[in-house]
């Protein structure tokens, strides 16, 4: 995989930033996504660079079906794509079913369902030796909600990360045959940003008594196990979904 290009969709915070810090290490060349955190992503591109890592830093809101495309083709200049990270996500604020509109959740779903679906596609177009491609990795963000299934706080996102379980274990068995490993990531509560967006900064701290190691995750924790599954240590791991949750 040295000095192929690994496209990380929301690599600007949070676990994507580990990640992408955690993938040039080890020889990718990194493509940053970011929604609107121009400053963020640039500052993830710095960090790699300082370390005569390669990465760039490209806008790519994955709810936009242009972006996506946009973003496969400024990535196709920049080298041979060798990794998808699926890993852009959003939650929204707690709530009910009952309480939740229509366009939230077709936001959830736009973002966290359908964006993976279409990078996977693009990725699946490069990659496969049934399109000509030598192969690579598409790792899936999903989350233990998606077994909890998060009652009275986000049952949408939830849902959306069940769907991601399923997309990973068909999507994997579509293109085993082909060059291209799939799989998941199921985190568990990581101390990033995304508990704020979702209006509770304090949330992964306040469970952390319920996770039976009794803390919460780092995104290093996260990004350590995604680079795993990138690398050819991971070779016969298909289709699978590894929970990184502290037991939780
Ligand atoms: P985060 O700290 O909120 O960071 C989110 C990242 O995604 C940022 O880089 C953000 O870009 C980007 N992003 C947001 N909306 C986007 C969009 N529409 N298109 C493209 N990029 C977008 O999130 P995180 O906690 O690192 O979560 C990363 C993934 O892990 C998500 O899929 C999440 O569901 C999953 N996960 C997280 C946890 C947890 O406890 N943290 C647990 C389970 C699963 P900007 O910087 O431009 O805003």
């Amino acid at each position: 995989m040295t000095d192929r290009v690994a496209i990380i969709t929301g690599g600007s915070r949070g676990i994507g930033r580990a990640t992408a810090i955690a993938a040039a290490s080890r020889g990718f060349r990194v493509v940053v996504g970011y929604a609107s955190n121009e400053a963020a992503a640039k500052s993830v591109v710095s960090a790699i660079e300082v370390k005569n890592g390669k990465a760039i830093a490209l806008k790519c809101d994955v709810g936009d079906e242009h972006d996506i495309l946009a973003l496969f083709k400024a990535a196709d200049k920049f080298g041979t794509l060798g990794a998808l990270i699926n890993n852009a996500g959003i939650v929204g604020p707690t709530s009910r079913v009952d309480e939740m509109s229509a366009e939230r959740i077709q936001r959830m779903m736009a973002v966290n369902v359908t964006g993976s679906m279409l990078c996977a596609r693009e990725a699946v177009k490069r990659m496969s030796t049934r399109h000509g491609g030598k192969g690579g990795v598409i790792v899936n963000l999903s989350s233990v909600a998606a077994k909890l299934g998060s009652p009275n706080t986000y049952v949408d996102y939830a849902a959306s990360k069940g769907a991601i379980d399923s997309f990973t274990i068909g999507l994997g068995y579509e293109v085993a045959g082909e060059g291209i490993r799939v799989a998941a990531i199921r985190p568990g509560l990581i101390d990033t940003e995304i508990h704020a967006s979702g209006g509770e900064p304090d949330r992964a701290h306040r469970l952390a008594h319920n996770v039976p190691m009794k803390r919460v995750g780092t995104a290093e924790e996260i990004a350590n196990a995604i680079v795993w599954l990138m690398s050819d240590d991971a070779s016969y791991v298909t289709s699978a979904i590894l929970d990184v949750s502290g037991g939780r």
